[in-house]
């Protein structure tokens, strides 16, 4: 579906699919579930899912002439260290803004994690006292016009790489490579987990699915808490992706998105996510974040408990990766 796209690799290439076989036993060994380790895609900056939205957006930054990458997120975006990578990497300027979208409280929350890797890598960061919204904010074209005022010429990359032409494109070939891998695994799995907020990851993976008539097997779990506009924006960019990618109509009823685990609030964990992400880290040595994977471990572990998956059913968790984000909530796990 991607022959006609240019991508610049920034990945090691196909990630690995493995079981886990001591969450499986735990969860009463009726599902098997396994994981796709997109956390561990590449070696920019601890990789992650941006890393394969940005392979399809980088030729276009390059045919743009562009010398400064901008981009938002909060202060513990995993995105905007992504997008500070791969300035790095290209030899490009790096403006970021992090919108307050998190109440978190911290005492080194802009210190640690993704924010210190980003300065690290020379980009700007800058804190803006915003909250979450997964749209397009005026922050974003104010750090725009800027840049132009300053005699550089920007390239702007929205919040998780989403709302871009070319933001779909990247998990079509996630979907791609799985079907790929079931044909050597034997098998092919009966539902893949993803953890959805900007949604250009789920979408992607729906239009990737839609070819083998499997959209609906994605089970997008929200962590945005705003899942009303976070299933339009899933619709709406894998509509434009599959016009984009020439396949069939996405329908409203292809986009699955449970709300049930992004609780309290975007960012901030409840006491059932910090449990997914003890379990998920003592049985299998798998860390996952706050923010993201532990909603969606979570949302995993308690639809497994629940029945939601026929017995004998194989369910791929996408790990999207995140971690580097952990460093900020060293409180809330400072006993284990
Ligand atoms: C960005 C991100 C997500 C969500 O992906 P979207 O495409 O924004 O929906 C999930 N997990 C991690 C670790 C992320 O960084």
């Amino acid at each position: 579906m991607l022959e006609k796209f240019e991508r610049y690799p920034l990945t090691f290439g196909p990630t690995p699919i493995e079981p886990l076989k001591r969450l499986s036993a735990h969860l009463g060994g009726e599902v098997e579930i396994w994981a796709k380790r997109d956390d561990c895609n590449s070696g920019l900056a601890y990789g992650g899912n941006k890393l394969r939205k940005l392979e399809y957006i980088v030729p276009d930054v390059l045919k743009s002439g562009a010398d400064t990458l901008v981009s938002i997120g909060g202060v513990q975006s995993n995105h905007t260290r992504m997008v500070a990578a791969v300035a790095a990497k290209l030899g490009l300027k790096c403006r970021l803004i992090q919108e307050a979208w998190v109440p978190h409280e911290d005492a080194v929350y802009d210190r640690v994690g993704n924010i210190l890797l980003s300065r690290l890598m020379g980009a700007q960061a800058q804190l803006v006292d915003e909250g979450f919204d997964i749209g397009i904010r005026e922050s974003w074209t104010r750090a725009l016009r800027e840049v132009e005022a300053e005699g550089g010429k920007p390239y702007a990359i929205p919040a998780g790489a989403s709302v871009h032409r070319y933001g779909g494109l990247g998990y079509v070939g996630f979907a791609e490579e799985v079907r790929a891998q079931e044909a050597d695994l034997g098998f092919a799995f009966d539902y893949v987990i993803v953890c959805t907020v900007t949604g250009s990851t789920h979408a992607g993976m729906v239009v990737g699915f839609s070819a083998d008539g499997r959209a609906r097997k994605v089970i997008g779990i929200d962590a945005s808490c705003t899942p009303r506009q976070t299933k339009a924006q899933v619709l709406d960019i894998a509509r434009n992706t599959a016009a984009l990618v020439e396949a069939g109509e996405i329908t409203e009823d292809d986009v699955v998105l449970n709300a049930d685990y992004a609780y309290p609030v975007y960012g901030v964990p409840s006491k059932e996510t910090v449990e997914a992400i003890r379990l998920s880290a003592r049985l299998e040595g798998m860390i996952t974040d706050p923010v993201y994977e532990g909603k969606s471990m979570q949302g995993l572990i308690d639809l497994v408990g629940k029945g939601f998956f026929p017995k004998g059913s194989r369910v791929l968790y996408a790990h999207l990766g995140g971690a580097p984000a952990l460093n900020g909530y060293s409180y809330t796990f400072r006993n284990g």
